[in-house]
């Protein structure tokens, strides 16, 4: 018999269960799909933070406060546990001016939490709540177009999927039984405005991303515009996700082509574009590229409090858990390892009193 259940074995859960071994005590985790690692492992496997607190607060204006602390105050002896335990580190910085953390080898990162919490049950959905104390972490409830369409958007069957396809709010649905309320900004979500080609896997989620609004004039099919208002483009992606066929068209002049956003050009993340078989105009000057909204988190979700509790001996993590990053975006990562271990400790609190 298990002492804590946890449900997901992605970021979150997996982190959870851990930790609920190493502090001695037996986890099972149930997992809906075929293999371990969730939406984490098809990641950039960047965990972060905003340096400054006033800044994370300043990004993220409606997200709960104690909740941003918590991750904000805990993220740098997390990663440095995450690491202690043998998870492959592969760059020491984010590549971003605002924000610290480590990027890890997501694979490695995986199979290093999923061997540490060794009883992962493949293909075991948890549908319902355990009589021990349980830990919700299936991911949150992009997977579901019929949950996207009533919280976000009447256009949820046009966006793609950039995530894991079995995070369908399984976790949002049996908090709600226990009587668990709702976060702030159920109608937010983090994903990539993709490049528009005819088919995208798994393997063109972080290539076909087109992360360069800031440098382009952004238009709806009908041709009203948009203005890019953060470094994240978060914006962008949920504007997108609104307008008509979830489908918005990036007019690039010829002087930003060479502009860098992250790791390469706008002219590469073009080119991408054009090799995936997106619609690439060239004309007098700009070049014009069709993109579709890609959902990969929702950032609205179960409400916690500072234990991680949801309700009565019920716990939850990751992208379960809403209203941290309301009104812009922080590590879905970050608050994926906090809020695990947390919810670990917490929930075996409850299995020994
Ligand atoms: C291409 C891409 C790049 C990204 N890059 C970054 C990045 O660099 N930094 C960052 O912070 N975030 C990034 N993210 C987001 C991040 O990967 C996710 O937000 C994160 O994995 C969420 O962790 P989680 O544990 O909540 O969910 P997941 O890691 O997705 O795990 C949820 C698990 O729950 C399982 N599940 C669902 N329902 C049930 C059920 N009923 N019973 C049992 N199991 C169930 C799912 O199958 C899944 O395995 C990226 C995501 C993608 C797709």
């Amino acid at each position: 018999m298990a002492d804590v259940v946890v449900a997901g074995a992605g970021m979150a859960g997996l982190v959870a269960a851990a930790r609920v071994r190493e502090l001695g005590a037996e986890p099972v985790v149930f997992e809906k799909g075929d293999r371990p690692g969730g939406s984490m492992v098809l990641s950039s496997g960047v965990v972060w933070r905003y340096r400054e607190w006033e800044r994370f607060r300043a990004e993220c204006p409606g997200g709960d406060e104690t909740l941003q602390r918590l991750v904000w105050e805990r993220l740098d002896d997390d990663l440095a546990w995450l690491e202690s335990l043998g998870a492959p580190v592969v760059r020491r910085e984010t590549g971003n001016p605002l924000t610290t953390g480590l990027r890890f080898d997501p694979k490695g990162l995986a199979d290093t939490l999923a061997h540490r919490a060794d009883d992962v049950r493949l293909r075991e959905p948890l549908v319902e709540l355990p009589e021990t104390p349980g830990i919700l972490a299936t991911g949150g409830f992009q997977g579901s177009p019929g949950l996207v369409r009533s919280y976000i958007t009447p256009e949820a069957s046009n966006l793609v999927l950039r995530a894991n396809p079995w995070s369908a709010g399984d976790g949002l649905r049996l908090a709600l039984g226990r009587g668990a309320e709702r976060s702030a900004g159920m109608d937010e979500f983090y994903g990539r405005n993709l490049a528009a080609a005819p088919r995208i896997s798994a393997g063109g989620f972080v290539p076909l991303a087109q992360v360069y609004a800031r440098h382009a004039r952004v238009e709806n099919l009908l041709g009203e515009s948009y203005e890019a208002g953060t470094w994240s483009e978060i914006d962008v992606v949920q504007w997108t996700a609104r307008q008509p066929k979830a489908r918005a068209r990036y007019v690039v002049p010829d002087e930003a082509l060479n502009e860098q956003v992250g790791d390469r050009t706008v002219a590469d993340a073009i080119e991408a574009a054009r090799d995936a078989g997106a619609s690439v105009q060239t004309r007098e000057g700009t070049t014009r590229v069709e993109v579709v909204a890609g959902i990969t988190t929702t950032l609205g979700g179960i409400r916690v409090d500072e234990r991680a509790r949801a309700a009565e001996e019920l716990y939850a993590a990751g992208a379960d858990v809403g209203g941290i990053s309301t009104g812009g975006w922080s590590s879905a990562l970050a608050a994926a390892l906090v809020l695990g271990k947390l919810a670990a400790e917490s929930a075996l609190e409850d299995a020994v009193s």
